[in-house]
């Protein structure tokens, strides 16, 4: 039975005295943060009478409590539905309402908000800070009776929706540990001699992987309550951090600082940055193999469903332009027509995964579970292709292709061709209503501050890469990008966008 709390517990054996966590100077040692766990756990079975299977919601940016809090819970049989710092009132009611909780750990900065949306359901707000270390102090430190499976539920973020509405995606304690496992394999970055940055929110499925990592395996990391380039990179130069996950919405953060400002910084103890959750433009991939030195980046792949996926290690940075590498240990993937036959090697299909690291269904969803799953495969409704050595490259998501004229358009493609302008800080390419071709391909487009860039221009270039399909009709310019909390645009925006203009 492999439950998330047992690695830590574990560390706590050999090195009880060591600091596992700290936030803004907090600081918690592996001893501490056992006994914590297990008044977490206690706190919720005897305290508030949560029963084994229910969920409790946390709604908290990143802090020092948040593991305690969600592993404790998991050890009382508790799966805790994670929301995000800036979730808005609606957000909130929704999934308190449909994880049926009725307790909220909330965190002092976001208990009026959590508050102001009278969750229906949510009978007890405990509130991070005094009155939360009341109830620990009253909590048994000792072994909570509950007997929890590796099966059980761990935690249930939701995905953030930008297909739609939002999913409660099941994640058992074993999934969650075989990927703290494989990751450990992939990234060699987790040892107890190693300090990670965690600075992704933990509401989020990987954000959270990615903070608790570290410590399972008896490490050390610092966790930021939001991002911060400055903070970020000031920490690794300080813990001489060893990994740290960077989202390309951070590169780009990273590299749009003055060259001087990044030359203060020391990242050479750093053996992995791990980038995911969008794509990472392959200018950046030289500009970042250049800055933290060769052996360093790797580019994940993965879904909340799937946790991870796949993963493209240092060598291949420069070698394997676009792809985002390999499987990690025990994944399958195949690349499915329709029918969900396999398309021949090297052609473009929808990527199927299969791995002990996968989710447990979507709450409350059989139907769409039932629509995302073929027994034990995931349907990723990413768009895919496989080269002769097995390596994978994603074309775009599926319910993001635009269909102009009876073409099929992946707005990826056309993003590459516009972002290669210097004058182009960001982009997002989707399609608008159009009586004619059915959508009419539309680039909004984000310009470097003090540089300027005519359509017209941005056009030619288009027609110069591109089949003439794929060129934007529109190309519109924009002060920002709608963009979710791990910093991924969101084209589902732009395109409503679109179809309310059209009305
Ligand atoms: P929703 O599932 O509701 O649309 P979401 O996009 O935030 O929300 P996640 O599970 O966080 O859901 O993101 C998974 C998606 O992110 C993948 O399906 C893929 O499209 C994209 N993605 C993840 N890693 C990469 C990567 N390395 N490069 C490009 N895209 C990636």
């Amino acid at each position: 039975c492999m439950l998330i709390s047992d690695g830590i517990r574990a560390a706590a054996g050999r090195t009880p005295g060591k600091t596992a966590i700290r936030e803004t100077g907090r600081a918690l040692t592996y001893a501490a943060l056992v006994d914590r766990i297990a008044r977490v756990a206690n706190l919720c079975h005897a305290g508030l009478g949560l029963r084994h299977g229910e969920h409790a919601a946390v709604f908290s940016a990143n802090c020092l409590e948040y593991i305690e809090i969600v592993a404790g819970m998991a050890e009382a049989g508790i799966a805790a539905a994670t929301i995000g710092p800036a979730a808005a009132a609606p957000e909130i009611r929704f999934i308190c309402e449909d994880s049926a909780a009725r307790v909220m750990f909330v965190s002092a900065a976001l208990e009026e908000a959590a508050r102001a949306a009278a969750p229906a359901g949510v009978q007890r707000f405990i509130v991070i800070g005094p009155a939360y270390e009341a109830l620990l102090a009253e909590a048994s430190p000792g072994p909570c009776p509950v007997a929890v499976d590796e099966r059980d539920i761990f935690s249930v973020p939701y995905t953030s929706g930008a297909t739609g509405r939002a999913k409660g995606v099941r994640l058992a304690h074993r999934g969650r540990v075989l990927s703290a496992y494989a990751m450990a394999a992939e990234h060699g970055c987790y040892t107890p001699y190693d300090r990670a940055v965690a600075t992704t929110p933990m509401f989020h499925g990987a954000g959270f992987l990615m903070a608790l990592t570290p410590i399972f395996f008896g490490g050390f990391v610092e966790v930021l309550p939001r991002f911060d380039i400055e903070a970020l990179m000031g920490t690794i130069t300080r813990i001489q951090a060893t990994s740290a996950y960077i989202v390309p919405a951070h590169f780009a953060a990273l590299f749009a600082l003055p060259e001087a400002t990044r030359a203060q910084y020391d990242v050479r103890s750093m053996k992995a940055a791990i980038s995911g959750t969008a794509p990472l433009p392959q200018a950046v991939k030289e500009r970042i193999v250049g800055y933290f030195g060769e052996g360093v980046l790797y580019e994940r792949y993965g879904t909340t469903e799937t946790s991870i996926a796949c993963s493209l290690s240092p060598p291949d940075q420069l070698r394997k332009q676009a792809s985002v590498g390999l499987p990690y240990p025990a994944t399958q993937m195949k690349i499915c027509d329709e029918a969900g036959n396999a398309v021949p090697q090297g052609e473009v299909g929808e990527l199927w995964v299969a791995s002990p690291y996968m989710f447990s269904g979507y709450l409350n969803l059989p139907e769409q579970t039932a629509a995302g799953t073929r027994g034990d495969w995931f349907v990723t409704g990413d768009l895919a292709r496989q080269d002769e050595e097995g390596y994978l490259y994603l074309v775009d998501r599926k319910n993001d292709m635009v269909i102009s004229g009876g073409e099929n358009i992946y707005p990826r493609e056309v993003e590459e061709v516009l972002l290669a302008h210097p004058a182009v800080a960001e982009c997002g390419v989707t399609g608008a209503p159009h009586p004619y071709w059915g959508e009419a391909v539309t680039a909004f487009v984000v310009i470097r501050p003090g540089m300027t860039v005519a359509a017209e221009a941005l056009a030619a270039l288009c027609r110069a890469k591109l089949s003439r399909y794929k060129v934007p009709k529109e190309i519109r310019f924009v002060p920002g990008l709608p963009r979710n909390a791990m910093g991924k645009v969101l084209r589902r925006a732009l395109k409503e966008q679109l179809r309310a203009e059209a009305g």
